[in-house]
């Protein structure tokens, strides 16, 4: 009889072990971004490529698909992309400041370490970027898209100057994983007050809130030139 009631118990612990990291894991993202240990750190070397658009509505967000083409070389370390998606607002903080709009863009190494990018945006100039994709996104969340003859560089969605600042975070969903490393660049590109709302009707307040940073450090990079 007993073993009758062990495969229920079992899958409500993993179930509660999964609910509590979302709630009171000590490594969560987004941040707000105040106190930063200021060192060199190494350059973010991007190598995107321009590769055909793939594209979804998840349901929460527009993601963007990418195959193997486009990498980010971080000392030793190589990444690569595998998709980027938008929040709104921004999700991180810098010393307060909340963002209307960010991107991630979602790395990984061979070993199998997830990096994200986070781009900031304030609300400014058009974003050539956001102007060819908006137009583009699925009237409903249908699984992947690749509208004939479009091409894509994430380089579109950097900004010129590579300062950045560095923590240790997790994926911004439920299971909420620990262990992923967030690069937040400290350069937020622009976007028009139109296309924010047009995204907005489309994908409202889909950020998580900022978590407690606990006993992190974030670092800042000091390098010349940044
Ligand atoms: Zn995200």
């Amino acid at each position: 009889m007993t073993k009758l009631f062990l495969i229920p118990l079992l899958l409500t612990a993993a179930a509660c072990s999964a609910a509590t990291l979302c709630d009171s894991g000590h490594k969560q993202s987004p941040i707000d971004i105040t106190t930063t240990t200021r060192q060199k750190l190494p350059p973010l070397d991007f190598n995107y490529r321009a590769a055909p658009l793939k594209l979804a509505d998840d349901g929460h967000t527009v993601r963007v698909r990418f195959a193997n083409g486009s990498q980010l070389n971080i000392g030793n370390q190589r990444y690569t992309l595998q998709q980027f998606h938008f929040h709104t607002p921004g999700g991180d903080r810098i010393a307060g400041e909340e963002f209307p709009m960010a991107a991630h863009l979602l790395h990984k190494s061979q070993s199998g370490q997830l990096l994200a990018v986070v781009v900031l945006f304030r609300v400014g100039a058009e974003n050539p970027l956001l102007t060819s994709l908006l137009p583009l996104i699925p009237a409903k969340a249908d699984g992947d898209h690749t509208p004939s003859g479009s091409m894509i560089n994430a380089n579109e969605l950097l900004p010129t100057s590579h300062g950045y600042y560095r923590y240790s975070g997790s994926v911004t969903a439920p299971p909420c994983t620990e262990g992923v490393d967030w690069i937040v660049m400290k350069q937020p590109l622009e976007l028009s007050a139109a296309q924010l709302a047009r995204y907005r009707k489309r994908f409202a307040d889909n950020a998580r809130a900022v978590q407690p940073l606990h006993q992190r450090v974030v670092l800042e990079s000091l390098n010349p030139g940044l």
